[in-house]
């Protein structure tokens, strides 16, 4: 199988089932955490392995292996691997072309870069993607050919569920990467604080099942992770730990998946103290965006291209957390009026530039 983002929180724990299940890994990319992928290097020994930026070829140590640098690289890696399992755990909107390539290459392709879906969606064969994102997975699990009223899908919250409101938009990144349930990369962390993810969680929840009828809700504890309710009436839920090595067993074997204790049952008491409340958009602004993300999905570049520039900045402590939500709604009223068909990825990453360039002066001029 191949892994491209090998060094990640998802890519990490990627290669661990696949140790775990005697999978050859013929294939890994990485961005800049090199001494990590040397050790990758080392233990999984790839015929391929492809870094983010040429800066870093002198500390790779590719141990025989052939090696491709940057986005065009990783495609043309995907061409001569002869795997079928593609994991793409990339970060961000740098996933979407490995995606696409992937299928272009007939690959399965086991998608936990959920950008690809949010920024490009209608190109990829969504029926043929095998989701890794937990409440994903629970929805696939749960799917059945019943008629469906509305699928379900559960947050945690994130970081600042609790902290008074008035206090939220002064938040700096080390308060907003305290994930009180995952570990996951920083990216994912703050879009979990902004509810972003959510919004990213149910257009991806569009692709992947075809459904509008898509609703959220905070579950605290991330033990029920998608709902599924029936026209007859009945609704059904999936439980399990908060644990992502349960989805990344199932995409990339589920035959040995089911077979396997993965991760530990649930304590069923636990369940009595489960709730679900709705999402207040006095706390989280940017859940307000769904309705018009479902009526025209492909906003999902302009959303995508903002939110992740802004929060390249907000890493870097030049903005404070409320003016995320700020620069993603401002940017979508310059650009959504201008949205064109976007039927490629030339198009789509023309106005992906064009979005991050218009952030990034709207920041400078926010801070001179
Ligand atoms: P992370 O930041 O821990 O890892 C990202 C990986 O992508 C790293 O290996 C990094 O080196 C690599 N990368 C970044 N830019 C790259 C580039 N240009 N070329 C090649 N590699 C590049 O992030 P993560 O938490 O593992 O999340 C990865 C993806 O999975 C995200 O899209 C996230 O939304 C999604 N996801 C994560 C979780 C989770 O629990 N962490 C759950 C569901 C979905
Ligand atoms: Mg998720």
């Amino acid at each position: 199988m191949i892994v491209l983002g090998s060094t990640g929180s998802i890519g990490v724990a990627a290669l661990e089932i696949a140790s775990a299940f005697s999978r050859e890994v013929e294939a890994l990319a990485a961005g800049r955490n090199i001494s990590l992928l040397n050790q990758q290097i080392a233990t999984y020994r790839p015929k391929f392995v492809a870094i983010a930026d040429e800066r870093d070829l002198g500390g790779l140590e590719a141990r025989g292996a052939r090696v491709f640098v940057g986005g065009d690289g990783i495609c043309e890696m995907l061409e001569i691997a002869s795997s079928s399992l593609v994991i793409n755990a990339i970060v961000g909107f740098a996933g979407l072309k490995p995606s696409l390539h992937t299928q272009y290459c007939k690959k399965t392709l086991a998608l936990a870069n959920k950008e690809s879906l949010v920024a490009g969606g209608w190109l990829l064969d969504t029926k043929a993607i095998t989701p890794i994102d937990s409440e994903h997975f629970g929805l696939w699990y749960l799917h059945t050919n019943r008629a469906i009223r509305r699928l379900v899908i559960t947050a945690s919250g994130g970081a600042f569920r609790d902290t008074p409101i008035h206090a939220i938009k002064e938040q700096t990144k080390s308060s907003a990467l305290k994930h009180p349930n995952w570990q996951m990369g920083q990216k994912i962390t703050i879009d979990s604080a902004s509810m972003m993810n959510k919004i990213f969680e149910i257009l991806e929840a569009y692709w992947l099942f075809g459904y509008k009828e898509i609703e959220a809700f905070i579950e605290r504890s991330s033990s029920v992770h998608a709902l599924i309710e029936f026209v007859d009436g009945s609704t059904t839920a999936h439980f399990a730990l908060p644990d992502m090595r349960l989805p990344i067993a199932y995409a990339i074997d589920p035959i040995k998946a089911a077979a396997t204790a993965i991760i530990p049952p649930m304590d069923l008491s636990q369940i009595l103290s489960i709730r679900f409340d709705p999402i207040g958009l006095d706390r989280y602004p940017l859940y307000g965006l769904k309705d018009m993300l479902l009526e025209d999905p492909k906003l999902g570049v302009i959303v995508n291209a903002s939110n992740e520039q802004a929060i390249a900045h907000f890493l870097q402590d030049r903005i404070k957390f409320g003016a995320l939500s700020e620069i993603v709604e401002q940017a979508l009223s310059v650009f959504a009026p201008r949205l064109t068909e976007l039927d490629s990825y030339h198009a789509i990453a023309s106005l992906d530039a064009q979005v991050r360039a218009w952030c990034d002066e709207l920041i400078q001029s926010r801070i001179s």
